[in-house]
């Protein structure tokens, strides 16, 4: 039958995206199912980035797609900067100090997608996109996908990779821990007047933390600037000028003037994390299943972690002759990645509370501990472990 799956994976985006590829190297007949076409990124126009560490990285070259990926779509840390505005405090590594020479790479967004996108295609995968999905139903042993133009789907193994506000989570009723971290993500290019050095930059500041992503360009930035609800409400009234004025204060001037060279995006940040990561025959995966603030800027990796576990267990299953969608095996990944998850959520609060804060001792307080973590190799480690870690 045509449209009868071993696996179905719902978005592909860069989470399902990875997946489906991997997917394909077990020889299952894979489909994905996207609501969004693909076009590969212009020069600035696309400051959507990621930080991707090394982990992430090997993954991609795994699938066959990271030399893919056009060079001016890749910039390198090898440095990282993080301030606290307020009290003064400061941590200020590099890669090579630490036997890394590079700390990870920022990658656009939408190149990784079209790019994966287009490697599964011509391995063979079936992308069903753009569609959107009417209903999903459990048979006996498959699940059932109708599409609004009334196409049915059946697969055996059903995967949702379709982001932080997963339609199939919600169609399925999986309870999840949601609360918000009350700020607003924006998001955009900055043409800067000096360098960026190859180095990430943040600040955290009272009532927002600015992070400056280097681009492949020594003078663009891709920026996330996250900024406590009410305060957003009047920055989303500012031009891009005013906006590139106050850009350029809080970051000190480190780099000269600003301006704005892109579109500017924004998202609110909640932190979500489902109850359970599977059923007999379905699994989530990526921002559908958690999503955690951006701080650190390891939403993707946490994700890319989630595929490259559920690809293993799913493999080890078939090499034994086992049935890979059996909830059995499925509980083996969910096992495997809430610990992890659960880290780094709870690593995120404890930076934001620590550091988001308008309170002039505590700001002391926080100013001290930053000095003396600057002479700790220990914390230092924790980062670079973050950037560099390996499988
Ligand atoms: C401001 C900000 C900055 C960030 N910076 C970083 C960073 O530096 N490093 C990092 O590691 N992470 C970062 N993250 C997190 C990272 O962007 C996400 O974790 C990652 O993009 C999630 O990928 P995904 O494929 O799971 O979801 P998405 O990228 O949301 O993809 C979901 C896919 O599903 C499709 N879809 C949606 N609904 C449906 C439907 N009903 N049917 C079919 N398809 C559907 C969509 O079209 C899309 O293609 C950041 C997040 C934010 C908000």
């Amino acid at each position: 039958m045509k449209n009868k799956f071993d696996a179905l994976i719902v978005g592909a985006g860069q989470i399902g995206g990875a997946l489906a590829n991997l997917l394909l190297k077990l020889n299952w007949k894979v489909g994905a199912i996207d609501t969004q076409t693909t076009v590969g990124p212009g020069k600035h126009d696309s400051p959507i980035v990621c930080a991707i560490n090394l982990q992430s990285k090997d993954l991609l070259n795994t699938i066959g797609i990271w030399n893919q990926i056009p060079k001016e779509f890749i910039g390198e840390f090898k440095n990282m900067a993080v301030k606290d505005a307020t009290g003064g405090g400061k941590i200020e590594f590099n890669g090579d100090s630490l036997g890394y020479p590079s700390l990870g790479n920022i990658v656009s967004n939408r190149a990784i997608t079209h790019l994966l996108r287009q490697k599964f295609t011509q391995n063979g995968g079936k992308l069903i996109s753009p569609a959107k999905i009417k209903t999903v139903k459990k048979l006996a042993h498959d699940w059932q996908i109708t599409l609004e133009d009334d196409t049915i789907l059946t697969t055996k193994l059903l995967i949702a990779a379709d982001g932080a506000n997963s339609f199939i989570r919600s169609q399925l009723k999986i309870d999840l821990w949601e609360n918000s971290y009350d700020q607003i993500a924006f998001v955009t290019t900055l043409k800067t007047e000096k360098p960026h050095q190859n180095t990430c930059r943040q600040w955290f500041h009272p009532h927002s933390i600015l992070a400056f992503l280097p681009m492949n360009d020594p003078n663009y930035v891709s920026i996330v600037w996250s900024v406590d609800k009410n305060e957003a409400q009047q920055q989303k009234k500012l031009t891009h000028e005013e906006i590139a004025k106050q850009l350029s204060v809080l970051s000190a001037f480190e780099l000269g003037k600003v301006e704005v060279a892109s579109q500017i995006y924004s998202r609110p940040l909640k932190m979500r994390h489902v109850k359970s990561y599977i059923d007999e025959g379905f699994a989530l995966v990526g921002d559908a299943a958690h999503t955690i603030h951006p701080l650190a800027g390891q939403g993707v990796n946490l994700g890319f972690r989630d595929v490259t576990n559920l690809f293993e267990i799913l493999k080890e299953a078939k090499d034994k002759g086992r049935d890979a969608a059996a909830i059995d095996t499925l509980r083996k990944y969910e096992r495997s990645r809430k610990g992890d998850t659960w880290t780094l959520i709870a690593t995120m609060e404890a930076f934001k509370q620590g550091f988001v804060n308008n309170n002039e001792w505590l700001a002391t307080i926080r100013s001290l501990g930053l000095d003396i973590t600057d002479k700790l190799d220990l914390l230092k480690k924790f980062f670079t472990y973050q950037a560099c870690k390996r499988f």
